[in-house]
């Protein structure tokens, strides 16, 4: 069992100091993907003269716009940072930085035609275009506060994680979320790369996580053993409900997860189906088609 958190304490477009360099301020956008809406997060000290990073604005929200100005109260904000295109991220960074004169640091958005399904209400922001395209491992440094970008695709292609190193703090976006696991949707979610950037922020030994959306990760290794077991549990499920003869996607979402809301079966389709492409990349299934949500499979 993953030990989420889902108890979190919040009042919309308020600041809260939430660590010694670290401020947050929560968009009123809850939904069923971003828990209780998108958690902005301000880098940097809390005084008047400081230097500020702003991390994931958000979505085009003019009264989350105004509570981010008020929070960071004219303190030079240096840099905006993205994690990923999703419109419960990005949308808002051109607006935030051109009222602040920051730059916008970010992954390359991914191609128009790998869009995420519309089924999640999680698509991109096709109009996203960062000043400065982020690679991974860059150091982005301000007033007492070292960033590291974390190269982290899985939840999208472009995903970008940021490492808070005076915290030993990783900013994870959607990689991780404390209240949920995290959606994995071909074609720009690829389960193969997902598991891998886990992989590498399991290997950091972070002291704390801040997912965008909800509260953050305390115990972290256990958290994330947890988070990559359950991966791990959903695609033994898998190989077992091709072993039994099921096919298709379709077939084995009403059986593998009975037990969970059928609002989510889209969604729950999507990470399926990034399981079984992960499953025909190793060699383990075959595929009658290029896989997608019509293909269908068998164990090799
Ligand atoms: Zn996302």
């Amino acid at each position: 069992m993953i030990p989420f958190v889902r108890a979190f304490d919040f009042a919309y477009g308020r600041r809260d100091q939430v660590s010694p360099l670290i401020q947050r301020v929560i968009a009123d956008n809850p939904g069923p993907f971003t828990f209780t809406g998108t958690g902005t997060y301000i880098v940097g000290r809390p005084d008047a003269e400081a230097e500020v990073a702003v991390i994931d604005p958000g979505p085009l929200d003019q009264a989350h716009l105004a509570a981010l100005m008020a929070a960071v109260e004219g303190r030079r904000v240096s840099h905006v940072l993205v994690t990923h295109t999703h419109r419960d991220h990005a949308p808002l960074a051109r607006s935030f930085a051109q009222a602040t004169g920051a730059k916008i640091l970010a992954a390359q958005p991914p191609m128009r035609e790998t869009h995420a399904s519309d089924a999640l209400d999680e698509d991109e922001d096709a109009e996203f275009a960062p000043d400065v395209v982020l690679t991974g491992c860059e150091l982005i440094q301000g007033d007492g506060w070292t960033i590291e970008a974390m190269f982290t695709p899985g939840h999208a292609s472009n995903h970008m994680a940021f490492v808070l190193r005076e915290e030993n703090a990783l900013f994870c976006g959607d990689h991780v979320m404390g209240w949920s696991t995290t959606v994995v949707a071909p074609p720009d979610g690829n389960m193969r790369q997902y598991l891998a950037s886990l992989d590498a922020v399991i290997a950091r030994d972070f002291d704390m996580l801040w997912p965008t959306h909800g509260a953050p990760v305390t115990q972290v290794r256990p958290f994330l053993e947890a988070y990559r077991a359950h991966r791990m549990e959903r695609e033994a499920q898998i190989v077992h409900r091709l072993a039994a003869g099921d096919r298709t996607v379709a077939e084995m979402v009403p059986v593998m997860y009975a037990a969970v809301d059928q609002r989510l079966w889209p969604a729950a389709s999507l990470s399926v189906l990034a399981h079984l492409i992960k499953l025909v990349e190793n060699g383990t299934a075959l595929s009658d088609i290029e896989p997608d949500l019509t293909a269908r499979f068998r164990l090799v």
